[in-house]
């Protein structure tokens, strides 16, 4: 192998172990955090929260509502127990306490709105945290897979750089740094030749450039984007 096809095999490895290594930190990363879970649980304290603020809610309307029947009551009793007997003034107590009766009804249309918008985020709440164990479940059946995958990856990582160091082992140093600087720069640093054409910047060569590309044992480089150009 010429030591240009050394550098273009060495750039497939690389491009594999790079392909590998961002597999297994996926596959590291599900096994670490699931975003789902995360999203599951955040969507459940916020419906904690809601859950909360209409119990709240209602428990206020219920008072409110409380002490407008004592009142009505306290008043119904007045009005009969005799002790009032100015016409004048029972007639005014009966307008009020017909008036504090329309305001029950009122409140108690109110409470029923409430009552069910409580009911509802109960539901929602009791949604939200089953959305959870699902899931939680799901990534426990999911756990055993996902460390075999890890296993499997972290062993492709492994056998590529196995496979780098002993072909980088067989390179000689000048070549090598090319490499690595061209792969910084202009990736991928190692292309073919495609139709006398560079293929990575596609600028067309002259017929010695061509066959300098062809026999040459020594990278050549594109003269339009200084890649190393392959036969
Ligand atoms: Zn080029």
């Amino acid at each position: 192998m010429s030591r240009g096809g050394e550098l273009f095999r060495l750039q497939e490895i690389d491009t594999r172990l790079a392909q590998d290594a961002a597999r297994l930190a996926e596959v590291e990363a599900r096994i670490a955090t699931d975003p789902e879970l995360e999203r599951r649980r955040r969507e459940a304290r916020l419906r904690r929260r809601e859950q909360a603020a209409a119990d709240a809610d209602l428990a206020a309307a219920e008072k409110e509502s409380d002490g407008l029947r004592r009142r009505a009551r306290d008043l119904d009793r007045h009005l009969y127990d005799g002790s009032v007997r100015n016409p004048q003034e029972l007639l005014g107590m009966q307008h009020d306490l017909e008036a504090l009766r329309r305001r029950i009804n009122a409140e108690d249309e109110g409470l029923l709105t409430l009552m069910e918008a409580a009911e509802a985020a109960a539901e929602a709440d009791r949604e939200a945290n089953a959305a959870i164990v699902d899931r939680e479940s799901e990534r426990a059946g999911h756990a055993g897979e996902l460390l075999e995958q890890a296993v499997a990856m972290r062993q492709s990582v492994e056998r590529d750089e196995r496979d780098r160091a002993e072909l980088s082992a067989g390179i000689a140093a000048p070549d090598l740094v090319l490499y690595e600087r061209l792969a910084r720069r202009v990736p991928p640093a190692v292309v073919r030749i495609q139709a006398d054409s560079c293929g990575g910047c596609h600028i067309p060569f002259g017929g010695s450039e061509v066959r300098r590309i062809r026999v040459a044992d020594e990278p050549v480089q594109c003269s339009g984007c200084d890649r190393i150009v392959v036969p």
